[in-house]
């Protein structure tokens, strides 16, 4: 028996649901559709579909209310990824002189659905367009569109429909939008075009004010521009919009101070971020600071104060790298440095908010579970000793 046959039981479960419904209306007429249903069935479990299809287009066409089980059919043959059958399913049914016309859109959008597992992205969209026109207020084809276009990079059609569904959910929908106005925006800045790529970031903060992203474009245009000021003023507005996302931007913040000679104001934003913010690690960042302005014995001080309290990997292999120089200490801790990097390469940066992906790079659209923005630095260190 083909281990497919398995996937029938929703049908079956249907298909007996169906006969409970129609027992008590059309009881002479439910005991012939029964029986042709039993064949159908018969031919299903046979893995012989295509009799089987035939009974079963034959029986919707004398009974719409079947319909169901075509759709349950379908679905399973999608899962199973023959994706080939769930379309002549589908097709079959549009393609009924006599299909009525409550039924069109649920079959396009399942037919849609097919055209998308075929990975035909171009019949997929006319498919669900052709739906919207039926049905003006489907959010379901809407949200395919933007899927849709999301793969293929149309930023423009996907704002255009995603703005559609803004004002129902601006949370979720808000956030979505901003970032393909940064997508925008970043191409924008590749061709040099540096008022459409303002322009279309500030765009995306109306859409998002929490947009991180956003932010940091308008702030690595600000430092590309030499207002080292103006860049330092975003980039501390993140802090505000997601104090995690601070340490996405730390090294790019050091360089604005630095470029301006601030290593006092530096020193004094960062202790306070530390303390605003206890889970962010700043320590390395800090003994970098210190070591910069007051020479390394003042970095030493600090961390050996910090490692006790906030013990860390990151921490502990900056003071032994320090000792090392300094006390001329044996190879011990040469190799205790490298494997302490090591552990350190292999941990993990970067985690998915919602679905728990996590990476050693940064992706503002988490490839694992496809929501915008989740994607953020970890917390709480992940080499961090008990
Ligand atoms: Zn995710």
């Amino acid at each position: 028996m083909p281990a497919w046959t398995l996937a029938i039981i929703p049908i079956v479960i249907a298909f007996l649901w169906l006969l409970f419904r129609t027992k008590k209306t059309h009881k002479q007429q439910q005991s012939s559709l029964s029986s042709e249903y039993f064949k159908g069935l018969n031919y299903l479990l046979n893995d012989e579909q295509g009799k089987a299809l035939d009974i079963f287009v034959k029986l919707v066409e004398s009974n719409w209310d079947t319909i169901d089980t075509h759709f349950a059919l379908g679905k399973i043959y999608r899962k199973n990824g023959e994706m080939d059958k769930a379309i002549k399913i589908h097709q079959g049914l549009i393609a009924r002189p006599t299909l009525p016309e409550r039924y069109r859109s649920k079959i396009l959008l399942e037919l849609g659905y097919d055209y998308l597992g075929a990975g035909w992205f171009d019949r997929a969209e006319g498919l669900f367009k052709e739906v919207l026109i039926q049905d003006e207020k489907s959010k379901e084809a809407r949200h395919n569109l933007i899927l849709i276009y999301q793969q293929e990079k149309d930023w423009y059609k996907a704002i255009d429909i995603a703005i559609d569904l803004f004002s129902e959910n601006p949370s979720v929908i808000g956030p979505m939008i901003a970032h393909y106005y940064c997508e925008l925006a970043d191409i924008s800045g590749g061709k040099g075009d540096i008022s459409q790529l303002e322009n279309l970031a500030y765009k995306a903060l109306r859409y998002d004010a929490s947009c991180v992203r956003a932010s940091i474009l308008l702030a690595e245009q600000a430092s590309a521009a030499g207002d080292d000021k103006k860049a330092i003023k975003i980039y501390q507005s993140i802090e505000k919009q997601d104090p995690e996302s601070m340490m996405l931007v730390i090294d790019s913040l050091i360089r604005c101070y630095t470029n301006l000679a601030w290593q006092e104001k530096l020193y004094e934003y960062l202790t306070g971020l530390q303390q605003r913010h206890e889970n962010l690690f700043l320590q390395n960042v800090l003994a970098d600071v210190l070591e910069k302005s007051q020479g390394k014995q003042a970095a030493i001080e600090y961390l050996s104060g910090k490692i006790k309290q906030q013990p860390s990997l990151a921490g502990l292999q900056r003071l032994i790298s320090y000792k090392q120089k300094t006390a001329d200490a044996d190879k011990v801790f040469d190799d205790l440095t490298t494997a302490i990097s090591i552990m350190r390469q292999d941990s993990i940066e970067y985690r998915c908010q919602k679905c728990g992906f996590s990476s050693n790079t940064h992706y503002w659209l988490c490839p694992s579970c496809n929501n915008w923005g989740s994607v953020k630095p970890c917390v709480v260190e992940p080499g961090k000793l008990a």
